[in-house]
């Protein structure tokens, strides 16, 4: 284990942290002095993705949906792409799925629905992940015989396309899906490399990085969570980003120029949580506030951090507290752009509401003091909750009603889920 890891989950008691000043270069300098120890590297903030409430609406404000169903899977030159970029917003809850949903009325109807259903893929990724927990990490439907290899072997720098995606990947921290499934068939699929690799490295560098969507992706690109898996070949290459084969030095012995083999699936029962949910309440959260105390602060985490957070917006008065996990970020060892894309949003927050900051253990910081808190739908809010006073709990905003039924494919899920809340 990483030192600042072992260091973290050893006996490293709560700090409190001063608040951040807004500004990037304050961002920067803010997160090499109190977390510099628990970043995995040392790169430079997104050069696209400003942290924030004010960035993110703007990005909504800016997203326009005509033309997303053509160009939503574009990749090369980059004025072509037509994805909405929103993906590190609603990943914090900076916005939530229904203001996106919302934001796209009357435009057209293609594009709106096209959208819209991405949106549910986000939804059905929090539904699973809410469901199945770590399981998640584990192939659901097939598994394959895996190779030993590393990134660089199965992302290798001299191909056009794979240099163009993970440098943006490693530098941006954003990529489209198109690309994120390029670079997973080409691990998981064309080298048979344990995905989960892969995923780790996909979570250290996105933005918009989360289990849910991120193990969904890749479990449905492999293969391992619908059977099938999607082959990467040059073909994609060429349809979506026009001449970069021609600039590529192996474009004459292109290593991809045939789809990979995929017949090593071998199909396994799925969990039964696949099945159905025994448990409907523990994952879903309360439909209505639940109230039974006076509480002092609202506890915030990084899955919600926007100004419509239901906790926060029932309580506008109280002050905020934000625990940075070291345990945590110590073994996650996430890229500093990440870090500092949450310093940003926090700086913000503090220009609005009064914010109490921490380093440590959540349960340890938090322990004693009456809260107000959203209820959140991942494991690890679900552990740390246990022990504290939480006497005022919110709903989470589900975007659709979760529902104890089968869920093993997005159309099974959709077949059988609830309605728009
Ligand atoms: C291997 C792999 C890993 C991925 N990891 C993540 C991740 O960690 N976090 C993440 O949010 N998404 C992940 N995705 C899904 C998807 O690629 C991104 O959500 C999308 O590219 C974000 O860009 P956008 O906001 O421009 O998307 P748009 O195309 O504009 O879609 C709008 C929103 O819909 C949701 N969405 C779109 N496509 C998907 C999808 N396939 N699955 C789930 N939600 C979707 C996102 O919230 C997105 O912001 C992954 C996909 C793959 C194949």
């Amino acid at each position: 284990m990483h030192p600042a890891g072992r260091a973290a989950r050893e006996g490293e008691g709560p700090k409190a942290l001063p608040v951040p000043s807004p500004g990037l270069l304050a961002a920067e300098a803010y997160c090499d002095e109190h977390l510099g120890d628990l970043a995995g590297d040392a790169a430079p903030p997104s050069p696209t993705f400003r942290g924030g409430q004010r960035a993110a609406d703007a990005a909504l404000d800016r997203f326009s949906v005509s033309g997303y169903a053509a160009r939503r899977n574009e990749v090369w030159p980059t004025d072509r792409r037509g994805a909405s970029r929103l993906s590190p917003y609603i990943r914090h809850g900076l916005v939530s799925l229904d203001r996106a949903w919302r934001a796209v009325e009357g435009g057209p109807r293609r594009d709106v629905e096209k959208f819209r259903d991405e949106l549910l893929w986000q939804e059905y990724a929090r539904h699973l992940h809410a469901r199945l927990g770590p399981r998640m990490r584990a192939p659901l439907r097939a598994s394959m015989p895996w190779r030993e290899a590393d990134l660089d072997r199965a992302w290798p720098a001299a191909m056009a396309c794979m240099a163009l995606a993970r440098e943006e990947l490693e530098a941006d921290g954003w990529l489209p899906n198109q690309v994120r499934m390029w670079l997973a068939s080409q691990l998981g699929v064309r080298h048979r490399m344990r995905w989960q690799e892969g995923e780790d490295h996909f979570f250290r560098h996105l933005l918009d990085g989360s289990r849910a969507a991120n193990r969904l992706g890749w479990q449905w690109t492999v293969g391992s969570g619908n059977g099938k898996a999607y082959g990467f070949s040059r073909w994609q290459v060429e349809k979506r980003a026009p001449g970069l084969c021609e600039s590529c030095a192996l474009a004459r012995q292109c290593p991809i120029g045939d789809w990979p083999e995929s017949d090593a699936l071998e199909p396994q029962a799925p969990p039964e949580l696949l099945r159905g949910a025994p448990d409907l309440e523990t994952t879903r959260g309360p439909s209505q506030p639940e109230v039974h105390g006076e509480p002092q602060h609202v506890w915030v985490s990084a899955e919600s951090m926007g100004h419509a957070d239901p906790a926060l917006a029932a309580w506008p008065d109280l002050p905020v507290i934000f625990v940075f996990d070291a345990p945590l970020l110590g073994r996650l060892r996430l890229s500093r752009k990440r870090l500092v894309f949450l310093v940003e949003t926090l700086a913000e927050l503090a220009s609005s509401r009064r914010l109490e900051l921490w380093r440590g253990a959540p349960a340890e910081v938090l322990a004693g003091r009456p809260l107000a808190a959203t209820f959140t739908p991942v494991p690890g809010w679900r552990r740390i909750r246990r022990g504290l006073d939480l006497v005022a709990l919110h709903p989470w905003p589900w975007l659709v009603e979760p529902v104890s039924g089968p869920m093993a494919s997005f159309s099974q899920w959709r077949k059988s889920c609830g309605r728009r809340r």
